[in-house]
């Protein structure tokens, strides 16, 4: 189903950093999510008929479970607790591209039984309505998916990841290697640095590759990515978490990230606008206040660009300055 993704240099500062190209993965069905999906197509779920998710109306997630549902055949409601009026008269990227893909993107506000939902959680209200709305009263042929993925099945494709970094940094020598990606939840960081210790242990190799996963926040601050760690894996397997003192607010617009993704894009490599500037931010810090360490950098690209389609008009009209892709 997918090829191994590239692995390409990039100037970064004054270093010559490598990037994981997970973006190119696939043309429809590509970087992180997808490696968090990749169980399903890899395992019969052929008694499924339906598929039901939740998060932001403008999520990576809600793409690529668009295009496993439309590939599999299923039906998919996802839910929201709010739609923006611009994007409802003016739908695009993966919003867009997920109601082309036949994605039912329900607004709690609208249930019927909305008012039983009245100040819960998406996450909660997901449970609510998995459990007591007829629609879902057959739970055989329903898979229900928690908000970005954060759920078990998702550390198959990510031992994949782990894999393939393993495979390049043996043909091309890199014994010492930092492999950074920025989180959302964490479950990407927390697998991947799992299945990087186990399956160098299974290779007798853990003597002579030290391959390390440094990570940041960009929700919530690292004693709430600590936290969501917990909740998948032991201690001896958390992922080094690095700040730059500075508090990151999911999804908000500002210079220091839009001027740090011009950066980035110069390279020739799109990145995307949500994780990523953060990710790039955090780690200029890291390097900056590590100059002589003899470690090389994979930083890890999870995709998300079809999200520019939203974020860089919203940069735009906030900074009214006029940028090509
Ligand atoms: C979902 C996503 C992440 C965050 O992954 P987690 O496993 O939730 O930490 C990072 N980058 C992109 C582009 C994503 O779509």
């Amino acid at each position: 189903m997918f090829s191994i993704s590239p692995v390409q240099p990039m100037n970064f500062g004054r270093q010559i950093i490598y990037v994981k190209r997970d973006d190119l993965l696939h043309p429809d069905f590509s970087g992180n999510k997808a490696r968090k999906f990749y169980h399903f197509l890899h395992h019969d779920y052929s008694h499924v008929t339906q598929l039901v998710a939740s998060g932001s109306a403008q999520a990576n997630s809600l793409y690529s479970m668009s295009v496993l549902a439309n590939q599999q055949g299923w039906t998919f409601n996802y839910y929201v607790s709010h739609i923006s009026d611009f994007l409802l008269q003016n739908p695009q990227g993966n919003y867009a591209a997920a109601i082309q893909n036949g994605a039912n993107i329900i607004d709690i506000g609208n249930l019927a039984y909305a008012e039983n939902l009245a100040g819960m959680h998406l996450n909660d209200a997901m449970n609510y309505i998995v459990s007591s709305d007829p629609i879902y009263a057959d739970k055989k042929h329903l898979l229900y998916i928690p908000e970005g993925g954060r759920c078990q099945y998702a550390e198959t494709g990510i031992a994949q990841l782990a894999a393939e970094i393993i495979q390049w940094a043996q043909e091309q020598q890199k014994n010492k290697l930092m492999v950074f990606l920025p989180s959302g939840t964490g479950t990407t960081a927390a697998y991947l640095n799992k299945q990087l210790i186990q399956q160098l242990a299974q290779l007798s190799i853990v003597d002579v590759f030290t391959i390390e996963v440094i990570t940041c926040s960009t929700v919530g601050g690292d004693e709430y990515l600590r936290q969501q760690f917990s909740e998948l894996v032991d201690e001896i397997y958390y992922p080094k978490i690095i700040n730059d003192g500075h508090k990151y607010h999911f999804g908000k617009l500002s210079r220091r990230c839009f001027d740090m993704w011009e950066t980035v894009c110069q390279s020739g490599i799109e990145f995307e606008l949500l994780y990523d500037p953060v990710g790039f931010l955090v780690l200029q810090h890291y390097l900056n206040e590590n100059a002589n360490s003899a470690t090389e950098i994979l930083y890890i690209h999870q995709g998300g660009v079809l999200g520019n389609k939203t974020m860089l008009p919203r940069y735009q009209r906030k900074f009214s300055r006029i940028v090509q892709t």
